[in-house]
């Protein structure tokens, strides 16, 4: 049995298997690093596990289903929704677009 300087037992297997852990992990680290900087610089979530990375942009948050046509984009008589412009969901950090209200030709 081999015990290090503290008295830890130190297993060689283990210390190998730790060392290639901590190698691919670096390899991983310097293969996306230039993706992971771009992501960051545009503040995408990231999220890693070994040799995956996930980047979601956060403002793909902000979109949710139109109330209005229940996300279908079609409104009445088969005509794009108002609301949505028939792509049938609404970007909460844009604001709405109001088209101008048809004249009615009567008084202002
Ligand atoms: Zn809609």
């Amino acid at each position: 049995m081999q015990f290090d300087d503290i008295g830890v037992r130190n297993l060689p297997a283990a210390g190998l298997r730790t060392r290639a852990i901590t190698l691919m992990w670096k390899l991983g680290e310097a293969a996306f690093a230039e993706v992971d900087t771009f992501a960051w610089v545009q503040r995408w979530q990231i999220s890693r596990q070994w040799y995956v990375h996930n980047y979601r942009d956060r403002r793909f948050n902000a979109l949710i289903a139109c109330r209005l046509c229940t996300a279908t984009g079609r409104g009445n008589a088969g005509k794009p929704c108002g609301e949505c412009d028939g792509t049938g969901r609404v970007n909460l950090l844009e604001p709405p677009v109001r088209r101008p209200e048809q004249s009615s030709g009567g008084r202002p």
